[in-house]
Parts: structure tokens; sequence; C-alpha cells
């Protein structure tokens, strides 16, 4: 029987997957900002891939217009999304899947444990999802006796080298190539001991690995980037091609859904298939794009299983503003533009979303007193509003959230200061004209002095204007 009840929210259970960090954004941060080789490699890959992503949006005219479709569409499926997932479950049924309701984590933890266990297999091969790392689904397995093998390059290092993820799309951006070398020396099966760290050396002993792999592991988890409701048809867009592999060589084929992945119809498929590459790997078209529906006998996996995924989304949309969080399609262009996430990396974030759109959603999908720091991981610039193809208010989601969280002691003190003086009329001008004395005094460019020289480390301070308002009233 279904354990999952929309409308009914639920935050994210402790203790199991990978939505909280071990410590407050500002302490993780500090690790990533003094790692001047991190710097470099997300500079680096950040400017390359904004300067792609913008020449490809560039070509299109209506872009604008499908922003506000995919942000509409979204919208609306968030509005009737019970009745989506059922006519999603009833047309993958009937086309030969079984479809399982996960409330949390630790359920579909279980749910995918028991599937694999089921078919005699101790091994997996897994396509790049964020669903099944947001739970610890490789961790659950690996309590069972069950190893779950990356087939992502990026991931596959990620792995092998026991780190974590720091970007949505390029998940080892924080490693080099000397590194990566040592890492698959150092962990990889069978791998040459002669390997050097030429791009298409490492390129290739991973093809070798993996290939091997393919062809003798029978069960396969993946995640999914769309799910079409009136057919069943489930979509995994991919560059690498291990995708396709992984969702057609095996027998048994298992997806982790986050509710939220579900689209109406294949006209809204649409929308997506042209937004999400265009935003994310700067490309006009995603070189692998799957889709399936249910089993087709004969032809590819013979079982298939779909887990959807709430852990904590119901919650999420219980939250009439918060909501908006839950269109995200996982394009990363957040990331790529924001100048917070340039410089600290993936990591600081503490969970598996990094970046602008981990910084609103993990919050909501643990309960803010989770992930208390992460709405002021930011500052407020609004590009990520700007770059975001379903238009979500990333901004506007990080106060709203900053307002469920206590202020930091300093903010709340300066706040109230600033209360007291714009309280009294004389106090307010008083202060204005020693700030006109300060501009006198030449502090321009110079900063604010202690203790609040750290706001102006990284700021021009700017120069107060020769005349106020006041002033300038009087004199009409
Ligand atoms: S919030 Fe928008 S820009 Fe960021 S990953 Fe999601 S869809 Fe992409």
């Amino acid at each position: 029987m279904s354990r999952t009840f929309l409308g009914m929210p639920a935050t994210a259970p402790r203790g199991v997957g990978h939505l909280r960090g071990e410590e407050p954004f500002p302490a993780a941060a500090r690790r990533g900002l003094a790692d001047p080789q991190l710097r470099r490699n997300l500079g680096h890959a950040t400017t390359t891939i904004r300067a792609k992503s913008g020449a490809v949006i560039g070509e299109l005219p209506d872009w604008q217009a499908l922003r506000a479709a995919g942000s509409a569409i979204k919208a609306d499926v968030l509005a009737r999304l019970p009745e989506l997932l059922e006519q999603l479950e009833a047309a993958v049924t009937a086309a030969g899947g079984t479809v399982h309701w996960a409330a949390d984590a630790v359920e579909a933890n279980r749910i995918v444990t028991d599937l694999v266990a089921a078919t005699g297999s101790d091994r997996v091969i897994k396509v790049k999802s964020m669903a099944t790392q947001e739970i610890g689904l490789n961790e659950a397995l690996e309590a069972a006796g069950i190893a779950a093998v990356e087939t992502d390059l990026a991931e596959l290092i990620v792995q092998l080298g026991e780190d974590r993820p720091s970007h949505i799309l390029v998940p080892a951006i924080h490693r080099n190539r000397a590194e990566i070398r040592e890492i698959f020396l150092r962990a990889m099966p069978g791998v040459d001991p002669s390997l050097t760290d030429d791009p298409p050396a490492l390129a290739a002993a991973a093809r070798r690995f993996l290939r091997e792999t393919f062809l003798a592991t029978r069960v396969a988890v993946s995640g999914v980037n769309f799910a079409v409701a009136e057919t069943g048809t489930l979509a995994v867009v991919e560059s690498e091609g291990n995708g396709r592999m992984c969702l057609t060589l095996p027998e048994t084929l298992i997806t982790v859904m986050g509710v939220e992945k579900v689209v109406p119809t294949w006209r809204d498929l649409e929308v997506f298939l042209q937004l999400l590459p265009r935003a994310s790997t700067g490309e006009r078209m995603n070189p692998y794009t799957s889709m399936w529906t249910g089993v087709t006998p004969g032809d590819g996996p013979q079982a298939f299983h779909l887990v959807l995924l709430d852990n904590g989304r119901s919650a999420v949309l219980a939250d009439e503003v918060g909501r908006q969080a839950l269109h995200c399609i996982r394009c990363s262009a957040c990331l790529n533009v924001c100048p917070v996430y340039e410089r600290t990396g993936g990591h600081a974030y503490g969970s598996v979303y990094p970046g602008p759109i981990g910084a609103v959603l993990s919050p909501q999908l643990t309960g803010v007193e989770d992930n208390a720091s992460l709405p002021y991981a930011s500052t407020l610039c609004g590009a990520c509003y700007d770059a975001c193809p379903v238009k979500i208010n990333i901004p506007e989601l990080l106060v709203h959230l900053r307002d469920q969280v206590p202020h930091p002691r300093s903010e709340a003190a300066a706040m109230a200061a600033a209360a007291y003086v714009m309280d009294r009329p004389a106090l307010y001008a008083a202060a204005q004209r020693a700030a006109r004395l300060s501009r006198l005094a030449g502090r321009r460019g110079r900063g604010l002095p202690p203790p609040l020289s750290g706001w102006t480390i990284g700021r021009d301070l700017p120069q107060p204007p020769p005349r106020t308002f006041r002033e300038w009233w009087a004199q009409r």
C-alpha cells in the first residue's frame, strides 16, 4: 500500500542520504576559498560553460517565450501533481512496468535494495542520478552487499576517489588530470600501470573498464529527467552514451524519480528538451536522449520498476512561495553564474544540490532548521534568476527562507541600529551629515573602519551623494 500522502508534508528524514552538511556553510566555504586549484578549475569551467550556453541561447529568438512556457508548465504540474502521478502510474503499469511509491529516502532505499536482491545480482550499474545521491542509495546497496558502479565518467572519478560531487553537471570539477590518473591507478580494477594523465588515455581506461562492467551486469539503476504522464514514457538525457548502455543492456531496470519530474504531455516535453541542453551544457540538443515506455518484449530490459520518491517534496509543495524550487530541471546554469559558488565550490553547500538551487531546495527538503546557513550563501545579485531556464525566482526564495531562520547576530544588530536612527529624524540627519563628512575626508575606496571592514574587503564603498534628498527637497 502507498505510504505517500500528497498534501501531508513531511521533511526528508535525518541520518540517511546527502541533504545535510556536517558544518554550516561559512565554515565549509573557508576550505574551498583556501584551495587555489579548486578556484582555478571552477573559474575555468564556469566561464567556458557560460560562454557556450550564451552563444546557443542567443540563436533562439523565442528563448524568453520558451522560458515562460517552461515555467508555466511546471506551475501547472505542481498544481495537479497527484492527478498527473496517478496518470503516470496507470500508463507505466499498462505498458508492463511496476510503480512503487516511496515516502522518503529510507523507503526508497529499501524498495530498490529488495528489488535488486530479488534478481540475485550483487552489482548494479548506474546512470548519473541526483535523486539516488540524495537518498544515499549507493551506501544502502553496499550495506546489503550490492556494489553500485557509477558509469558517468565524472561520477566514476568521484566514486573511485571516495569523494563527493561538487557540481551538478561536472561532478569532478574539483579534480585535475594528475589526480584522476592517481585515482584510476589506485582504485580502477585492471587498469594499465603505465597509464598517463593524457585526457584521451584516461578516457580510454574508463571506457575499457565500463564496457566490461556494462556487459557483465544484469541490473541497472537510473534517475530520470522527465516522465510523460500521458504515455508513461521516461526520458534520460546525457552526453557520453553510458546512459543508453545502462537503459538498454541489463535485464532489469530500476528508475528512481523525484515526483516533480512528471510532465503532462509530449508537447510539454518538447519545451524542456529545448531549454535543458542550451542552459546546461551549451548544446543545441543533448547527444543522447533515451526514452522508454514500460517493457517491450525482446527489446531492452524485460523488467522495469519506477520508484516515485517524495522525501520532503510534499513539504516543499505545501509552501506556495517555496514550491517554485520544484520547477528545477537540474541544468546547473545558476551554479555557473553564481559569484559565491564560483569561489567556494559545491562541497561547501553540504548537500548533493550545490549552488543557488541547493541554497533554496536543500533547506526546504530537510526543514530550514537543518540547513539554516544556506539561505545566506548568496549575495542576492539575481544572476541565478536571469540564467534559470524555467524562471525560478531564487533571490525571492532566499529572502523567503531567511525569514524562517534566526538572522545572523551582526545583521540583526545592524538592522536594529538602522531602525533606531531612521525612527529619529534629527539623528538621521546627523548621520547623513557624518556620512558626507567621511566623503570630504576622502574615505572613498578605503572601505569601512573596523568592525565593519569585512563588508568592504570585496566591495566598493558607495560614495555618499553631495546633497541628500531632504536638502534637494527643501530647496524646492
Ligand atoms: S534552479 Fe534553474 S538554473 Fe538552477 S539548476 Fe534548476 S533549472 Fe537550472
